[in-house]
């Protein structure tokens, strides 16, 4: 199988939305977004053994490929409209490329998401993909909104993905003895974690700052506040107590839960500002995206860039001794 073989065998996508007038298979692909629009765009690269494990099943990883890009576009409130895909493989494995495009353009296909060019090349295998979605303007989700006395919230749950992870790595007594399907539920939330590209779009004119948490809590909630010039409270004890933290997690002892909830990766939830004024509101968005949101602390202008981890009384949350949390840097 040559390379174009290869492209027109796994990667033509049918999908063609209104935002895309010509696919791939010439020079450039052409977009036509909605006049008046901004284009929101953002790439993302997968390596192999640094963003996954080489056992990953190749469906899982298409999937995820889309699904860490989408989440960039929920974050910012914009309609997923097209990507490409630049792919280094190893070989041309029919089936193993079978199952990656058949994981990748499901998402792609639920989210009206065209795939219209990219790049294939033999090397080791690396994925980079970029999204473009829009946004009307004014309304995209900002990292430098975040206003002094805004509630602090995050979706869905967090820390599930490093549970997983250690899991994986045979790290941690408590996540080594997981299985049947709690094992099921934590291993998916990192191998096909879910965008949440309704709520960000459902949050435009609601919320005021937002990003996705890739990286960790506590990292990607840090780039809102520089950002914002703010400082936060995050309730730690309300945190762990609440619907954003799932009895697996809540199970293992408090400095491996800490880590996971604080500091774990890949949740791929939405971290986001919204004024005190807005609760209802924040709450029918919720509910019409069907996304669950947890409210976890509040902005203050004090200390600005720095979270502060407390009680919900405002009194000082101490960290197991010896625990460090920071958020994932390549080359830190
Ligand atoms: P060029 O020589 O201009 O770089 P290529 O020969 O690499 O173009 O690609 C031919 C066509 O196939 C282009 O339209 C390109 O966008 C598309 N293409 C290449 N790789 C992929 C891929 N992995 N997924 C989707 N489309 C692809
Ligand atoms: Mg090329």
């Amino acid at each position: 199988m040559g390379e174009f073989e290869l492209i027109r065998r796994h990667f033509q996508h049918a999908l063609r939305p209104a935002g895309v007038a010509l696919g791939n298979g010439d020079d450039c692909a052409l977009l036509a977004p909605t006049a008046g629009q901004q284009l929101a765009v953002s790439t993302d690269m997968l390596v192999e053994g640094r963003h996954f494990l080489p056992t990953v099943p190749p469906e899982a990883l298409g999937h995820k490929a889309l699904a860490v890009n989408l989440s960039d576009l929920a974050a910012m409130g914009a309609q997923p409209l097209a990507f490409t895909l630049a792919l280094a493989l190893p070989r041309a494995d029919d089936a193993w490329l079978k199952a990656f495009a058949r994981g990748l353009l499901a998402l792609a296909d639920a989210h009206g998401c065209a795939l219209v060019g990219g790049d294939t090349t033999a090397g080791p295998l690396n994925l980079c993909l970029t999204v473009f979605g829009q946004v009307p303007p004014g309304q995209a989700l900002r990292r430098d909104a975040a206003q002094d006395g805004d509630d602090l919230y995050v979706s869905g749950t967090l820390g599930d993905a490093r549970l997983a992870l250690e899991a994986f790595r045979g790290e941690w007594a408590a996540a080594v003895a997981l299985d049947g399907p709690v094992w099921t539920r934590v291993r998916h939330r990192l191998e096909r974690p879910t965008p949440r590209v309704a709520l960000g779009q459902a949050l435009r004119g609601v919320a005021h700052a937002c990003a996705d948490v890739s990286d960790g809590l506590l990292g990607d909630l840090g780039h809102i506040l520089a950002a914002s010039r703010l400082g936060a409270e995050v309730w730690v004890d309300t945190l762990l107590a609440s619907d954003a933290v799932s009895p697996a997690v809540r199970a293992l002892p408090l400095a491996q839960a800490l880590t996971c909830v604080l500091a774990g990766g890949d949740d791929y939830e939405l971290v986001f500002s919204a004024p005190p004024a807005a609760r209802a509101a924040v709450t029918r968005a919720a509910q019409r995206s069907g996304t669950p949101v947890t409210r976890i602390g509040r902005f203050t202008g004090r200390a600005p860039a720095r979270a502060h981890l407390c009680h919900a009384d405002g009194a000082r949350f101490e960290l197991p001794a010896g625990l460090a949390l920071s958020g994932f840097d390549h080359f830190a």
